[in-house]
């Protein structure tokens, strides 16, 4: 078949091809320890699901409006006034099917030949890929562990020209779990009031945050900016409900409206019993994400720790998302059994092969010296695996 040339200039998600291997040597009956998951391990909490019940067995499993029900639309709003002081009205939202989607509209209705896309590194794998499928130009910021995996107002002011038409911020980050302040946001979007583009703001993590942490968006720091941001934000991480695909974006009507212009001539209104669903996570009972925080906090100080025990490997203290993202280069150019490992992709194939351990190589993300390890599976495997990675560093010459 002759394809579209737009299909050879991406890639396909690498963290959900690295789980589907991970998941396809354990049906072989392979004890592999799974580190790629990019899902809270917890059940969806019994309200919602409760919420998704009721709505199949009233009927309401129709079409709904493209850009989400008004129910869904005020309930975000009530969310976005309650966590964020963040006002919005119906016709700046739009529910698509899981943040990604939102993600996606977005690029669609606002970039296009020849724009500029600023995104920090290390990223989440879908940044670059919808911004070149738009017909971008990525254009990234390096950031290292010395600098908390943060970007500065010299860097950013630094990358800005005349073709920037947005940036992208992720916090807590995917993959690194790092979190910016108050004072760094503000500083950041001090840089950006003196330019014109879009802030997209990507808060799918907001709730899942440690060290006592508050949160903070850009234009929840900066209420100046807030004509030109865009909130992401969904119910796939918060209540671990990825499977359901509800996402959100809060922004300018002009664009909401390009958006759900694009998401009609695609994929219409998401599952109206997601939408019923999502209407009780933001409305209702929110214990089960104040529970999963504190195991999350748990197994992040452990992991951590255990990583930074290791010798040769240094791992950046995360406090936020359920990533660590250790740097192992140290070890790069050591070899098992006369194969060297060069960089973060041999290393995972090593530690997949010789140690039945799947996480995330950091070129994924965009950084090579690194890996992605999600905590988001049970405090066994982490102990477990964490002792099979140890024993495999190890064995290296
Ligand atoms: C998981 C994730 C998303 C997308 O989540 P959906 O399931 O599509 O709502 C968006 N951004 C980041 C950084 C993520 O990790």
């Amino acid at each position: 078949m002759h394809l579209a040339d737009r299909v050879n200039k991406i890639k396909p998600s690498p963290t959900l091809a690295i789980d589907a291997k991970a998941k396809a040597l354990k049906s072989q009956g392979l004890d592999v320890i799974g580190f790629g998951a990019g899902e809270p391990d917890f059940d969806t909490p019994d309200n919602i699901k409760e919420a998704a019940r009721k709505a199949i067995e009233t009927g309401f499993t129709k079409y709904t409006p493209v850009g989400g029900t008004d129910e869904l639309k005020d309930a975000i709003i009530a969310k976005l006034k309650r966590d964020n002081a963040l006002d919005y009205a119906r016709n700046e939202i739009s529910v698509a099917c899981g943040a990604k989607h939102s993600l996606y509209n977005i690029s669609q209705a606002l970039v296009q030949e020849g724009d500029e896309v600023i995104i920090p590194a290390p990223y989440w794998v879908s940044y670059p890929d919808q911004v070149i499928l738009a017909g971008g130009k990525p254009v990234f910021i390096e950031t290292d562990e010395g600098a908390a995996f943060k970007i500065t107002p010299e860097q950013l002011e630094k990358v800005i020209t005349k073709n920037t038409r947005a940036l992208i911020l992720n916090s807590p980050c995917n993959p690194t779990g790092s979190t910016y302040s108050l004072d760094e946001l503000k500083s950041l979007g001090e840089v950006c009031l003196r330019h014109d583009f879009a802030i997209i703001t990507d808060d799918i993590y907001e709730r899942l945050l440690y060290d006592n942490q508050t949160f903070y968006n850009i234009a929840t720091a900066l209420p100046a900016l807030q004509p030109r941001v865009i909130v992401v934000n969904g119910v796939s991480k918060t209540y671990s409900m990825t499977g359901w695909r509800i996402g959100y974006a809060a922004g300018p009507a002009d664009l909401i409206s390009a958006m759900t212009k694009m998401q009609s001539q695609s994929t219409s209104n998401p599952c109206s019993i997601a939408q019923k669903a999502a209407v009780e996570a933001l409305n209702g009972p929110q214990h089960a994400v104040a529970s999963m925080v504190v195991e999350f906090e748990k197994r992040r100080t452990y992991i951590i720790d255990r990583l930074n025990a290791i010798p040769g490997v240094s791992c950046f203290k995360s406090t936020g998302a359920f990533y660590a993202f250790p740097n192992f280069s140290q070890i790069y150019g050591k070899s098992f059994e006369g194969k060297v490992i060069c960089n973060s992709t041999d290393f995972a194939a090593y530690l997949l092969e010789q140690a039945r351990v799947a996480l995330v190589p950091g070129i994924a993300f965009g950084a090579d010296k690194f890996v992605r390890l999600s905590y988001s599976t049970s405090m066994r495997n982490i102990t477990e695996g964490l002792d099979r990675i140890d024993t495999a560093v190890r064995n290296l010459k």
